[in-house]
């Protein structure tokens, strides 16, 4: 019998590579870890079965199409890490594999999961994102172990779904978690007119009877989404609305203001598809509510005026920081008056936005191109997650008695929400909750939980947004941005909006961050701050210059750091693009320059670093809120701050062990890197330090509803997570929370 170093020598010969420092033995020389991570593997060299004490095996980032049947004879196998392969599948004995605690298959091609998972009592992880899954089967469910969206080692299990098309059931159900996931599956399966059954137990009695894997529809599909046309104003939104349902051309057709909506209705394989054609007003204001609204399940049309050069790259990245990767056609209008206009470079741009599905030039005045882009619009049909959206019968039932209800009302209570269920079978709160969570996700319904928020349903969001932007056009706020709360019984039409919803609506736009409260009854809008820069004092000399570039700044960014700043405003020092804030002998002047894309913060007094991560914690947790953005950070020389460095390029070179920085603007003078560094981060915090950074960031934040421990932990956390070394390298963050939260308590 061979022993296992000569199974690892016989690898070696095969692999041509020296594997000494990928394995691990134990006493009795028998190989317990093999690290075949990143090897260019097409198969799994069988030499490894021999290799009978196995725990750990990473065969992370090969190419790997299959795994053999022989890996569940491992059977001392713990951890089987098969990430980033091309596996399209998996042999079904992998339930074999007794030991097993945690399972890697992210990022492979697997359209089922067919293992019996049940088998598979010790396994802690599994991690099953970025691969095609449609069906979560139950029986992943029932393992024990918490279902999470997003992947995050940090937690002690899980099972972790992130990026993949679910259709059953849909992801803003999963994202909800375990218990959301088994309601669904309960009411599905309480739902007589489905075959069920077969589907939810798919992987079991496919295992048992070997029946081929089911294309399962079970439930109603929703055949209904949205479309919502984007761009500037005057590119000819309206105008394309009008023409999509049938309506003829106006060449005066007048400025929306706030949004249409308009039902735009078509048959498509036999079933008739419902569009709900949103047409935002294009000013800039609009943006503001735009959050509300843009979904990832949702078609775009972004309407350009062939005149005009437009940044088409800023409407793009717009939508993609609001709903990521949802599909977009592009719409080139007015040809008439221009008919040699194209997009310049749209191979380049389809590359970087593989979300184009279509370019289309067309006129709303001659109906030119208008035939080809129908048949864009329903070519992406079945693309479209929304339409295929599964739901049980009685939560159908639900949303059509919603959207009845909003032809003749706008809002409505929660109570009436509860009735409706009743009145359709749905009897348990915490269905009802997951079903109006999922309600809200899919755009088709406003609720928060929020306090203030929760007793009131929109059910139009016409209304709200028409409110908002209504608001913030009022020109008797224009310019000083100060709303009295008695102010909107003039502003608001006082049938649509009666005087008990204006807490609510007020609310709402602190929750986006539209405004903050000055006092009880007086309300602050930044976007509508005065453009000229108040006088004040600031003393540059000894600050510390930080800048922040974006590629895409969104403008509500700015927006939202000075709601969450506010309490640290320096005598009413604000303006459009600035602010002055201070904390204890600390002064910060914070600037957004929008057509440079970045915000530029300087500080003074002795504790500049310190608030500087205060200040840059706020902002980068406003930056989650966003996908995709991309972020350099430059620090301003301290004696000559118009030139800049990029600070990771510094914190490189420094790991690289350089010493001296030259600046190309000035190479005369050269800076040595650990004190350009040290000009913003502190190499060694101490634990009371940090403690009282996370004070203050704690009293900033709360402000924004965060009552729990764990919310807080878990919104700190995130941030952290995103910026190791925000606080220093060596402190636990976590630990210091807890420790924080305790004191806060007593
Ligand atoms: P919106 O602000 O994006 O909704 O744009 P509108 O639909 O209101 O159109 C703005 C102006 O452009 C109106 O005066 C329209 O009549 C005009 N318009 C829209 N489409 C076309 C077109 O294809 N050709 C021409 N010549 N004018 C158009
Ligand atoms: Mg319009």
């Amino acid at each position: 019998m061979s022993n296992d170093l000569d199974i690892i020598k016989k690898l070696e010969n095969k692999l041509g590579r020296n594997l000494q420092n990928r394995c691990k033995l134990n006493d009795m020389e028998q190989v317990i870890e093999l690290l075949l991570h990143n090897l260019n593997l097409q198969e799994v060299p069988l030499e490894i079965i021999q290799l009978k004490k196995l725990q750990i095996l990473d065969l992370n980032d090969n190419q790997l199409s299959e795994v053999p049947i022989e890996i569940s004879r491992l059977q001392n196998l713990q951890e089987l890490d098969l990430e980033f392969n091309n596996l399209n599948t998996y042999p079904m004995e992998m339930s074999q594999l007794k030991s097993l605690q945690f399972l890697n298959l992210s990022r492979n091609h697997l359209s089922e999961w067919y293992v019996e998972t049940s088998k598979l009592k010790k396994l802690q992880f599994l991690d099953l994102s970025s691969n095609f899954l449609n069906v979560l089967p139950i029986d992943l469910v029932e393992l024990g172990l918490e279902i999470y969206w997003e992947q995050d080692y940090s937690k002690n299990s899980g099972i972790f779904l992130e990026n993949n098309p679910f259709k059953t059931p849909p992801p803003e159900i999963i994202k909800q978690g375990k218990a959301a996931i088994i309601e669904y599956y309960n009411a599905l399966k309480n739902d007589k007119t489905t075959k069920e059954q077969v589907i939810i137990v798919a992987s079991k009695i496919r295992t048992e009877l070997q029946i081929p894997p089911a294309q399962v529809i079970i439930g109603q599909s929703l055949n209904e989404s949205k479309l919502i046309l984007i761009g500037d104003g005057g590119a000819g939104k309206t105008s394309l609305m009008k023409r999509l349902l049938g309506q003829d051309f106006n060449p005066q057709e007048s400025q929306t203001h706030g949004i249409n909506i308009n039902t735009l209705s078509f048959k498509y394989n036999d079933s008739n598809v419902k569009f709900y054609c949103w047409d935002f007003g294009g000013q800039q204001i609009m943006h503001a509510t735009h959050q509300f609204f843009l979904s990832k399940r949702s078609l775009y049309l972004l309407v350009l005026d062939s005149r005009r050069e437009t940044e088409v790259e800023y409407w793009l990245k717009h939508i993609q920081t609001f709903a990521e990767n949802a599909p977009v056609i592009i719409v080139i209008n007015k040809i008439d008056e221009n008919p040699h206009f194209d997009l310049p470079q749209q191979r380049q741009l389809k590359q970087r936005y593989p979300n184009i599905k279509y370019i289309a030039r067309i006129s709303c005045k001659t109906q030119q191109g208008l035939n080809e882009l129908k048949q864009a619009v329903e070519n992406i049909v079945p693309n479209i997650e929304l339409l295929n959206t599964i739901f049980p019968a009685t939560w159908f039932k639900v949303k059509t008695a919603i959207t009845e209800q909003a032809q003749k009302t706008n809002f409505a209570s929660y109570e009436n929400f509860v009735d409706i269920c009743q009145a359709n079978g749905i009897t348990k709160e915490s269905e009802q909750n997951t079903l109006i969570n999922f309600l809200h996700d899919l755009g088709l319904i406003l609720h928060f939980q929020d306090r203030w928020l929760r007793e009131t349903n929109v059910i139009n969001p016409q209304w709200i947004t028409e409110a908002v932007y209504t608001i913030i056009n009022a020109p008797q706020l224009a310019g000083h941005g100060k709303l009295h709360r008695e102010q909107l019984k003039n502003l608001l039409d006082n049938e649509i909006y009666p005087e008990r919803k204006h807490d609510y609506i007020l609310e709402l736009m602190r929750k986006f961050e539209l405004c903050y409260v000055l006092n009880d009854n007086e309300y602050l809008l930044p976007d509508l701050f005065p453009n000229q820069e108040p006088d004040f004092d600031f003393d540059d000399e000894e600050a510390l210059h930080f800048i922040l570039e974006y590629d895409f700044l969104p403008k509500s960014i700015f927006t939202r750091f000075i709601v969450r700043m506010h309490q640290h405003i320096v005598n009413n020092t604000y303006w459009r693009n600035g602010i002055l804030l201070c904390d204890s002998n600390s002064q910060a002047l914070i600037e957004t320059i929008p057509n440079q894309k970045c915000l530029i913060l300087q500080i003074t007094g002795q504790q500049k670093r310190e608030y500087l991560t205060i200040l840059l914690f706020i902002i980068k947790d406003i930056n989650r809120s966003f996908n995709q953005l991309k972020i350099t950070e430059k620090i301003g020389l301290p004696d000559n701050p118009q030139i800049t460095v990029n600070y990771s390029y510094l914190q490189k070179l420094a790991q690289n062990g350089q010493t001296n920085y030259l600046p190309p603007e000035n190479p005369e003078k050269s800076y040595k890197i650990s004190d350009l560094l040290g000009i913003v981060a502190s190499p060694a915090r101490s634990e009371s330090e940090v403690m009282q950074m996370l004070q203050k960031i704690l009293n900033i934040i709360k402000s924004q509803d965060i009552k729990e421990e764990k919310d807080l932990l878990n919104h700190v956390n995130e941030v952290v997570k995103l910026n190791p070394g925000l606080f220093g390298v060596s402190i636990d963050v976590n630990a210091l929370i807890k420790k924080l939260w305790r004191k806060e308590k007593t």
